[in-house]
């Protein structure tokens, strides 16, 4: 099997150059490293450029509304815990209209891989402030620059509980699909934060602008077991200014899984129990979500 397994065939509508092209072949390479089953692997999304992706990967696939990437993706799990799950979306989806998704999924500790397209701006909307966006920074919504100082997702999901925290920089293809694989390999809620460049409406945050400033934590003496030192180097970005911004595991635990943890599921996966509900009942269910 070869990376091309796992290509839609469609055209991705993203601009020229855009940090997704970069993610969507991380992802790509991960799941034809892993070898992963197509027929039993599902990609849930949200709203936004970033989550026009499950169009583009030759799995199954959901597009969903914003924000709403996460709840799909725990659904899909809860009802089969054989596949493997994906979600992935933007930061405005993710850490704006879907926080509180994001952040009930870190306390639940759901076996699912949230890889989220980190651009620090609204690109689908074209170039609107996001919950990321750098204090100051003067876009569309802000023309005297953000006021707020900009959310921390990794922090945030090391205080709620995700047991695999990542960072990742669509500029660096081996090192982010290092990162996916362990994310798939990892039993628990993983979050993969990477810095994808908007070339269209983002004029800070660029590739030449990360790559002055990343730098790979693989390559230090850091350890990814201790939750006061994550937490620490979580804020390092801050903290220097944005001058030096670790990319890396940053955080990595064994904790059991919300799903393994409930009792309806003791005796095996929803989607193989009887529906127990008569079939005219269910298809006047299905015709009200159409
Ligand atoms: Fe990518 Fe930005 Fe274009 Fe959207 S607007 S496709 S995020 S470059």
């Amino acid at each position: 099997m070869t990376v091309i397994m796992y290509d839609s065939g469609r055209r991705p509508q993203w601009c020229p150059g855009c940090g997704n092209f970069g993610i969507l072949q991380a992802v790509k390479m991960a799941m034809d490293n892993l070898k992963l089953d197509r027929a039993n692997t599902v990609v849930t999304s949200g709203i936004g450029c970033s989550s026009k992706i499950p169009h583009y990967i030759s799995t199954y696939g959901y597009e969903g509304i914003h924000g709403r990437g996460l709840p799909l993706a725990s659904a899909v799990k809860l009802s089969n815990r054989r596949l493997n799950v994906f979600a992935m979306g933007g930061d405005g989806d993710g850490y704006g209209e879907g926080v509180q998704h994001f952040t009930h999924a870190c306390r639940r500790n759901y076996n699912i891989t949230y890889i989220v397209h980190n651009n620090e701006i609204y690109g689908l909307t074209t170039g609107q402030a996001s919950p990321t966006t750098l204090q100051g920074t003067k876009t569309k919504s802000t023309p005297f620059g953000v006021l707020e100082t900009s959310y921390n997702p990794l922090a945030n999901a090391l205080i709620n509980g995700a047991t695999y925290i990542a960072r990742g920089f669509a500029g660096d293809l081996p090192h982010l699909t290092k990162l996916i694989e362990g994310a798939v390999h990892h039993k628990g809620f993983a979050l993969i934060d990477v810095f994808q460049p908007c070339v269209s409406f983002n004029k800070v945050n660029t590739y030449q602008w990360f790559r002055e400033r990343v730098y790979k934590l693989e390559d230090t003496d850091y350890k990814p077991n201790d939750k006061d030192k994550a937490l620490d180097k979580m804020y390092e970005d801050s903290k220097t200014d944005y001058k030096k911004i670790p990319i890396g595991l940053l955080y990595n635990e064994d904790k059991p899984l919300y799903e393994d943890e409930l009792p309806q599921l003791d005796d095996g996966e929803l989607v193989d129990k009887p529906l127990k509900i008569k079939k005219e009942k269910m298809m006047e269910l299905i015709r009200e979500f159409r």
